[in-house]
């Protein structure tokens, strides 16, 4: 089994090779050197519950703080990092940087989470799960402490591989989420088989649903279909209070989305918090 994984990597290397151009290695090396400059950002957005309006959860979206071009935001370099196979860099770095942080975010709620997203070259990286196993030794975290989401097309890549490493991360005491939900070509055969524990409705059935009644629908669905298996929803996307009160009455528990906050800076996260906090009465 490790033997075919290993011919299953060097192919996926090759691939990778195949890929490149002139234009391509330069935004690449530029990448790699990003990195070395410490030009890449974790922007923290919060995921509250709808029901008593506490702060859940956080998800790490990377930015980049290009020199000449500004924050570069991440559909202008994340897909081509998916391409590229440096995807795999950048999700590493991201998870050194949110354990590095992990314990300051903490404070004073220990059922709180960052979730990170995972691209499909993560899951098919053999090595993957035991450097998340590794880093959270290293910086004392519990992998309940953070939430993996994975896009259902990066599932469908190769099912049969990612289900074994989903069951391998869930093993492990990740809480695993399914981003984007109704946007890939799901299946529910697999959702049923897959060791997940929340749903993201995808932002443009959120969008949508205040005037259109079929994305109403899909929305409603999907909480449903949550439910019945025994999964979290969070809802993405929630810009107006119309959006949020709509949710919070179709019985979706967590919102993510303007309407609460943006995603920001980590420091500026923690004096986020306080406000809302305090807004709410809690703690
Ligand atoms: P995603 O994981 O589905 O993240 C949600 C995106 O929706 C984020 O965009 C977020 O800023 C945006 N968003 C949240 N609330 C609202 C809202 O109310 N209205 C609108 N219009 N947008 C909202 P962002 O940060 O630009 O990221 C886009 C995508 O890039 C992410 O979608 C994810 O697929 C990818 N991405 C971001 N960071 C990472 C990363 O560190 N690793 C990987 N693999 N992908 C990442
Ligand atoms: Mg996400
Ligand atoms: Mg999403
Ligand atoms: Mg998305």
């Amino acid at each position: 089994y490790a033997a075919k994984k290993r011919t299953e990597d060097i192919v996926q290397y090759k691939q990778e090779l195949m890929t490149s151009t002139p234009e391509s290695l330069s935004l690449l090396s530029e990448l790699r050197q990003a990195v070395v400059n410490h030009e890449l950002r974790v922007y923290l957005q919060p995921k509250v519950s709808s029901q008593d309006n506490r702060v859940i959860a956080a998800e790490a979206l990377v930015r980049w703080q290009h020199p000449e071009k500004g924050l570069v935001p991440p559909y202008q370099f994340v897909p081509f990092a998916e391409q590229t196979g440096f995807i795999r860099e950048l999700t590493k770095w991201m998870i050194r940087e949110i354990a590095a942080q992990w314990h300051g975010l903490q404070k004073g709620n220990d059922t709180f989470r960052v979730s990170v997203n995972l691209s499909t070259r993560d899951l098919m990286t053999t090595s993957f799960p035991e450097f998340l196993a590794q880093t959270l030794r290293e910086y004392n975290i519990p992998a309940s402490g953070l939430c993996l989401e994975i896009t259902e097309s990066a599932i469908m890549d190769d099912p049969s591989f990612a289900e074994q490493t989903l069951a391998k991360l869930s093993n492990m005491g990740f809480r695993l989420s399914i981003d984007d939900f109704g946007t890939g070509y799901s299946s529910l055969g697999y959702l049923k088989r897959l060791p997940v524990n929340e749903l993201k409705v995808d932002q443009s059935f959120v969008f949508g649903m205040i005037e259109n009644n079929s994305d109403r629908m899909i929305v409603q669905s999907t909480i449903d279909l949550a439910h019945n298996l025994g999964l979290d929803v969070v809802a993405e996307g929630v810009e107006t209070e119309q959006m949020y009160q709509t949710l919070a009455a179709l019985g979706c528990e967590e919102v993510q989305g303007y309407f609460i906050g943006k995603p920001m800076p980590v420091t500026d996260f923690k004096e986020w918090r306080e406000e809302w906090n305090a807004r709410h009465g809690l703690k």
